[in-house]
């Protein structure tokens, strides 16, 4: 495969940009070589800069459940930024927008639109200080949540202890406002609830893990986080940033909480609300989002905040995510999960698919011991196994995610031709994770 333009265009990227990437998962650092530069994206192809065409598994880490370009929200992107780019004034389509919001997830009584996950958690967090009055934020080591400093946090040397910076730059008195729990564990909740109940007002957590490889809520995980987040006067953030409007038309709520019939106080959408441009947001419970400004004396604000041209691509795609989208993104999902387990199996690979609803990846663990349901199991697999792997797909033609911990994507624009190259690569893919 030639990669001469990509190795050309990383060189240079690398003379002007840190890493030569705007994000850095996308610098191909834990499985090594050249990323790929992309020059073009259509349905489940992606197109590099030396003209090589991937099976998509990437999308771009979520957004593309359509698939790349579909033909629908192109156009109203085209229309939208034929009437102009940026008004910063209200627009109709930013109401039909919660509006459709609010029909899939009816827990959204009241949704604010920001640009990027990482401002709608950081935006829920703000808000659950501000209706508390209390100051520390629970969450989960191997859960994401963008980069805002309070949750670029590790867990402290005890499950009740205070947490550590994460990052350089996040300062201690900032980690130390928050509580990093081990996944899955209601008795560490319980724990960090007894001794320091009445300082914590929110417990934020990906509604389904899939920042740490997938790592679905055990049965009744979330529910039982609200529960206690209701006895203490905290609020549950249910983080749908990945998992919104990709689990089912719900989101990952949709497949739970519906059934189970209870309801987060806030919950955060990014990615697919965006169809693909800067969209996400924050919504919840009316008595909640109202203590935001300009009602509230919680302050957020933004130049481009619920831009005409973004939520234009936003509402083209939830409009088009219909049922036939959700069954077909979950049959593609079945098909790969399973050639890939059976290509492992096949290779002699010890691995665990790791699935919730239609996100799935693999981790590389003794199956034996069952499924990883936390980070430490998550970090503990052979990891090693995961560059050959990915090294084998792409030269093969398929565009995996560059990192382990990281979930596979599918699209409803995965046809026969896109889901047969994958699974025809599988099997040497595999081999080479076994050498
Ligand atoms: N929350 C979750 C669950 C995510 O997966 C991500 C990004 O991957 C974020 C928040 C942050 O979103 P963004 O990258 O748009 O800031």
């Amino acid at each position: 495969m030639d990669t001469t333009r990509s190795e050309a265009l990383f060189a240079a990227a690398q003379g002007v940009m840190p890493g030569g990437v705007s994000s850095p998962v996308r610098a191909f650092g834990s499985v090594g070589g050249t990323p790929r530069f992309m020059a073009s994206a259509r349905g489940p192809w992606i197109t590099d800069a030396d003209g090589n065409e991937y099976a998509d598994l990437v999308g771009s880490w979520g957004p593309a459940i359509l698939g790349h370009a579909h033909p629908a929200v192109v156009a109203a992107v085209q229309e939208a930024a034929a009437l102009g780019l940026t008004f910063g004034a209200p627009t109709a389509r930013e109401t039909e927008l919660a509006l459709e919001v609010q029909r899939r997830v009816p827990a959204v009584e009241r949704l604010r639109f920001v640009s990027t996950g990482t401002e709608a958690t950081m935006t829920a967090i703000r808000l659950a200080r501000g209706v508390t009055a209390r100051p520390l934020v629970v969450k989960f080591a191997g859960c994401y949540h963008g980069h805002l400093d309070g949750l670029l946090a590790a867990a402290g040397s005890g499950v009740a202890t205070l947490a550590l910076p994460g990052s350089a730059g996040v300062t201690e008195a900032v980690a130390a406002e928050t509580l990093v729990l081990p996944y899955n564990d209601l008795t560490a909740v319980e724990e960090a609830f007894a001794t320091h109940g009445d300082r914590i007002a929110a417990v934020i957590t990906e509604a389904a893990p899939a920042n740490m490889g997938v790592v679905p809520p055990l049965p009744g995980f979330n529910r039982a986080l609200h529960e206690v987040c209701s006895r203490h006067g905290a609020l549950l953030v249910m983080d749908e940033v990945l998992t919104g409007f990709r689990a089912g038309p719900g989101g990952w709520w949709g497949l739970e909480g519906a059934e189970e019939g209870w309801e987060p106080d806030l919950l955060t959408f990014g990615k697919v609300v965006g169809g693909g441009l800067p969209v996400a947001a924050v919504g919840g419970r009316r008595e909640v989002m109202e203590h935001l400004a300009p009602l509230g004396p919680v302050y957020q604000a933004g130049t481009l905040s619920g831009n005409p041209v973004a939520t234009a691509a936003g509402l083209a795609t939830l409009q088009h995510a219909d049922a036939a989208v959700y069954a077909r993104v979950s049959t593609v999902a079945d098909a790969i999960a399973t050639g890939l387990s059976d290509a492992l199996g096949a290779a002699g690979v010890a691995h665990s698919i790791q699935r919730a609803g239609t996100l799935f990846s693999a981790a590389f663990v003794d199956p034996a011991e069952g499924p990883v349901t936390d980070y430490t199991r998550a970090q503990s697999q052979d990891v090693f196994r995961y560059a050959p792997l990915f090294h084998s797909l792409l030269e093969q033609g398929v565009h995996a995610p560059p990192s382990v911990f990281e979930a596979w994507f599918v699209s409803a624009a995965h046809d026969d031709a896109a889901v047969n190259r994958i699974l025809e690569a599988l099997p040497a893919a595999a081999r080479a994770a076994a050498a």
